[in-house]
């Protein structure tokens, strides 16, 4: 199959702007062209897919990245700036389509996903938030009404969001296990990682460390300043470790020196990478059972959940985390989420859209 995938339009490849769709673009591509398959990514400037992607053409386009809807009210208006970045890679990726199978967006925005109306060329989306956008969601359902299959998501609780969506397409996410290194420490720190933004609860995750006196290791961008500092204001100094955003390679290293990885979504989480990548490396993790977390951590193996916002109830797991065995979080993803599992659901998922087109 000639793939041709669109990538977030905030962000390049590599900025940690983009959120886990970074992620998931480079298992993707690593999966696809290990399955044989041609991939071409239309992507920001400056971009760079991991060094095992060398196969897959990149195309650069330049322009102003979007607004994320997820900072925006939920019924803001679609806006596109000049000299649109978005608009520029649909451009560039309809006219390499031509000549492919199908054009794969990773972006969630409203433009690529109105186009699918307006183009015979296949266009399939994979939905990378639960809804945070009505004018989105109303233009999915319509569009899922001549193309069922043209959406695909992450987690079930994420698609529940799309409740016209009768029998959604789930297709987990995918990691490049070889990219993880297990191991065994089951006495270091409590880590977190992920955006520092409001839906992603970093508050929650301080407040435990705080109250059994230690301090939180945080992997990350910091995508909203004010929101980091009156964090670490409410805290004696020195709760949080500020990390910085690591690269995978080095921050699977940090990271599976943890004893636990706490995750604190506020919002319908759509996956939950970190948590994967944490499972990966041995490190089990403590999350609020909303959304993807939900469905990727099994109680009482892998981890354990909480009721959402429960603080009390996250610190009272931290206490027995010694009894996860860290191979079991491992093992887990090897039969679950490997780069070659998504990417074979990714295909039979891509076939059935572009039969649609036949
Ligand atoms: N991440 C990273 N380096 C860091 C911190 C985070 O590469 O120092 C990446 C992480 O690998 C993951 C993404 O940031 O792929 C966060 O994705 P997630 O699905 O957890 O949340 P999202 O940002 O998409 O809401």
């Amino acid at each position: 199959m000639r793939i041709v995938l669109i990538s977030t339009p905030i962000g390049y490849l590599g900025s940690g702007k983009g959120g886990g769709v970074e992620l998931t673009l480079n298992s993707l591509v690593s999966g696809l062209l290990s399955l044989g398959h041609s991939v071409e990514v239309i992507a920001p400037k400056n971009s760079k897919l991991y060094r095992s992607n060398e196969k897959a053409k990149l195309h650069f386009v330049e322009g102003e990245d979007q607004v994320s809807w997820q900072h925006q009210n939920y019924n803001s208006p679609v806006s596109i700036p000049n000299n649109s970045l978005l608009a520029g890679m649909l451009e560039k990726g309809l006219d390499i389509a031509k000549k492919a199978d199908v054009l794969l967006n990773l972006s969630y925005d409203w433009l690529p996903i109105w186009m699918t109306l307006n183009v015979d060329i296949p266009i399939a989306h994979l939905i990378s938030m639960g809804s945070e956008s009505s004018i989105i969601s109303n233009l999915i359902s319509k569009v899922y009404k001549k193309y069922p299959y043209n959406f695909a998501f992450h987690s079930k609780t994420q698609a529940n969001d799309y409740p016209f969506i009768k029998k959604p397409i789930i297709i987990g996410n995918g990691f490049e296990l070889e990219n993880y290194i297990f191991q065994e420490s089951m006495r270091g720190p409590m880590g977190w990682v992920g955006r520092v933004a409001p839906e992603k609860g970093l508050e929650d995750a301080v407040y435990v460390a705080n109250a059994l006196g230690e301090k939180l290791n945080v992997w990350g961008v910091i995508e909203d300043e004010k929101y980091a500092s009156k964090i670490e204001q409410s805290y004696p100094p020195g709760t949080i470790d500020w990390m910085g955003f690591l690269a995978t390679d080095e921050l699977q290293k940090e990271l599976g020196k943890c004893r636990v990885l706490l995750n604190t979504p506020k919002w319908n989480e759509a996956y939950g990478n970190v948590i994967v990548e944490a499972l990966a490396c041995g490190v089990p993790v403590i999350a609020y059972k909303r959304g993807g977390p939900g469905e990727i951590i099994q109680h009482g193996k892998t981890g354990y959940l909480a009721d959402p916002d429960n603080k009390e109830t996250m610190l009272s797991y931290v206490e027995i985390i010694g009894k996860i065995k860290r191979q079991t979080c491992r093992e887990w993803v090897e039969r679950n989420a490997s780069a070659e599992i998504f990417a074979n659901k990714v295909v039979s998922w891509l076939n059935k859209v572009i039969n649609e087109y036949k």
